[in-house]
């Protein structure tokens, strides 16, 4: 009897507590956000980068369409950013830490041997921000003025050539291996945590050529600072600054095509709430139209598709995972 009495208590003092946990997390999704408390988006690369530029447009972005104190942190370094993705595993899954990473999210699984996450499934998937075109970039002291030059100055100097990138599993890794492979050539690689430092080194001559994210190129090219020798896309840029530069594809590369997206990313097991919101607040940011002003005038373009859906984002990565896996097994590249 007296067992029965203490089975029961214990019993109801556990369903006590379950309601207590489960009223708690229910008051923090209504509370969400939180003004006194940052939202912090991770950048898993260098400051003045790319993806940088992305996330700090966003924020402000998110500032305004959440109502919410929006701050950018870089946690740069490992492969595709694994650094500043595993950061984000780790944080608490409650809205207030979150990521924008770009393409590694879908070739990850491919090109990172023993990846300490499961991108399908260790995530939660908060909706797409947008597609970026790139560029094929080179120091300003090279002597090729043009495409045509570039190839006969490669040509030239086979086996003393360096491509700056972000590191493996990065979107200009991706973007100089594919291109290496087109014209056949292999060059040194030269690894950063971001094209940001790469960017500094590649003015300063250091390295020679770069493929990176219009959304960091577009002001150097315009400032003549980097000379600029094809776009990745299949149509030439609408833009002021690049609408003279050819595309990769009619300058022979027939078919080269790199797209870089970029998404918003939560650890697993956010309440379903918060993912709601912040997902209505990430749609209202892409519609924002000084967002939108600052992404274009970049040769970026925001998602206007169901991609900014939580599901619909999810698929696209796992398509992309499946897209790009033959591509880099035929490249035979990977990373520890
Ligand atoms: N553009 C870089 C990359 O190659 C990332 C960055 O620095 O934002 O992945």
């Amino acid at each position: 009897m007296k067992k029965h009495h203490t089975f029961a208590r214990l019993a109801l003092a556990l369903l006590g507590s379950a309601l207590l946990l489960g009223w708690g997390s229910a008051a923090r999704a209504a509370d969400y956000p939180n003004k006194d408390k940052p939202i912090t988006l991770i950048v898993p690369f260098a400051a003045g980068g790319p993806t940088d530029r992305v996330a700090r447009d966003l924020s402000e972005a998110l500032r305004k369409s959440m109502g919410a104190n929006v701050v950018v942190e870089n946690d740069a370094g490992g492969p595709g950013g694994l650094i500043g993705a595993s950061k984000l595993l780790r944080s608490n899954p409650d809205g207030y830490t979150l990521l924008v990473h770009h393409i590694a999210m879908g070739i990850f699984p491919s090109l990172v041997r023993n990846l300490p996450f499961k991108v399908e499934t260790d995530f939660e998937y908060l909706g797409m921000i947008n597609d970026v075109p790139m560029t094929l970039i080179g120091k300003p002291q090279l002597p090729a003025n043009n495409y045509k030059e570039l190839l006969t100055w490669i040509a030239a100097n086979k086996g003393h050539i360096n491509l700056a990138n972000a590191g493996l599993a990065s979107a200009s890794q991706l973007c100089g291996m594919l291109w290496q492979a087109s014209i056949q050539v292999d060059m040194t690689t030269v690894p950063y945590k971001g094209t940001a430092p790469a960017m500094t080194d590649l003015i300063g001559g250091q390295v020679d050529l770069m493929c990176d994210q219009t959304t960091s190129t577009t002001t150097q090219i315009e400032a003549k600072k980097v000379k600029a020798f094809g776009v990745t896309t299949l149509k030439r840029l609408n833009i002021p600054a690049l609408k003279d530069l050819p595309t990769l594809d009619e300058l022979g590369d027939k078919g080269f095509q790199v797209t870089i997206w970029h998404g918003l990313y939560g650890p697993k097991g956010m309440p379903v709430d918060v993912i709601a919101k912040i997902n209505a607040g990430l749609k209202a940011a892409i519609k924002d139209p000084e967002f939108i002003k600052k992404q274009e005038d970049l040769g970026a373009v925001v998602i206007s598709d169901k991609r900014s859906d939580p599901a619909e984002h999810k698929k696209f990565v796992v398509s992309e995972i499946a897209r790009w896996s033959p591509v880099i097994k035929a490249a035979n590249v990977y990373a520890d």
